[in-house]
């Protein structure tokens, strides 16, 4: 009786030892990520509500037009892949990553920073600390602003390159085909950051999405003339549906479905009332993250759909911690 019942307690210890090694493993990962391998990401607590967000596995295509205020923040997610453009002003990373969380969004394919405005750039820094990024692309144009700073300080702290993408420059991301559309090469405007905008057009199974950042009329005429390819079925309406943009020939050019004005509805009188007009008289739908919340585009094969997250959201007070020169 004695004997046996040494044998079977070395026979668990045996055991123990490997179960032991195994657990204090996984408690190490979990609090810090084991070398070498992918740590946890911490997510930020949010207040989506119970707002039902797409699952980066579907088989269809979404873009999700964030509620970022007065701010842009587009995540296009497919087939287990994903792309930010944009990120929101400074305050806006938590609600930016609880999306992305809650789509199942762990890792970007790339980081698009349209042009180096806070109210495009300003949550990005915290975006790239959290999740890993594969690729960021960014325009040429430089900004003089602590927010434009700080993310180029992490940017390079992470040994990470920029790629300044030409018109033509393409990105396969899950079934997302991206094709870069401006600036052209070696193009700045030194007097409106907004002209130096990334404009890219992203199709899935032939439908478009036209993301447009804030450019202006200046480089929405010369797109016309250049004849580019800019038709598509969903429009970002440019520059928060601001009057220096979305003249009537771009958007003759574009020949949207439905539009989205990205926008808290308080600050710099957008969208303004001519542009809205113009919106009208083509008799698109026009989404506004000012009183639909958070929207979302549903891309597939049969059509594209949208859910928005709430109607006449109660809109927080307009964001004025950063210098108001850097964020139109
Ligand atoms: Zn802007």
């Amino acid at each position: 009786m004695g004997t046996k019942r040494k044998v079977s307690s070395k026979q668990w210890l045996r055991w123990l030892l490997p179960l032991f090694a195994v657990c204090l493993a996984v408690g190490i990962y979990i609090v810090q990520g084991l070398p070498g391998l992918k740590p946890p990401v911490v997510w930020p607590s949010g207040n989506l509500g119970e707002f039902v967000l797409p699952d980066i596995h579907d088989e269809a295509g979404y873009a999700v037009f964030i509620d970022v205020g007065q701010g842009d923040a587009t995540l296009l997610i497919s087939r287990g892949h994903a792309v930010l453009v944009d990120a929101g002003p400074p305050g806006a990373e938590d609600v930016v990553l609880e999306v992305m969380r809650a789509c199942g969004v762990e890792k970007l394919d790339a980081v698009v920073a349209t042009h180096p405005h806070a109210d495009h750039i300003g949550g990005m820094r915290k975006v790239l600390e959290t999740v890993p990024v594969d690729a960021i692309f960014m325009p040429k144009a430089v900004s003089s602003s602590v927010t434009f700073a700080r993310l180029m300080e992490t940017i390079s702290s992470q040994g990470k390159k920029i790629k300044a993408p030409v018109p033509g420059d393409t990105l396969a991301v899950g079934g997302f085909d991206i094709t870069f559309l401006w600036p052209e090469k070696d193009y700045e405007d030194t007097k409106n950051m907004n002209n130096n905008s990334i404009v890219l057009r992203a199709e899935f199974e032939g439908k478009r999405l036209l993301l447009t950042g804030d450019m202006e009329k200046k480089v929405e005429k010369t797109l016309v003339e250049q004849d580019a390819d800019l038709r598509a079925d969903v429009l970002k309406v440019g520059h928060h549906g601001s009057n220096t943009s979305s003249t009537k020939a771009f958007l003759a050019q574009v020949n949207p479905h439905y539009t989205v004005i990205m926008c808290d509805g308080v600050s710099y009188n957008h969208p303004h009332t001519k542009v809205m007009e113009r919106l009208m008289d083509l008799g698109v739908d026009i989404y506004r993250t000012d009183r639909n919340g958070t929207v979302v585009c549903r891309l597939a094969k049969e059509g594209i759909t949208f859910t928005v997250e709430s109607q006449n959201k109660e809109r927080p007070a307009p964001v004025s911690s950063y210098d108001a020169d850097d964020t139109e």
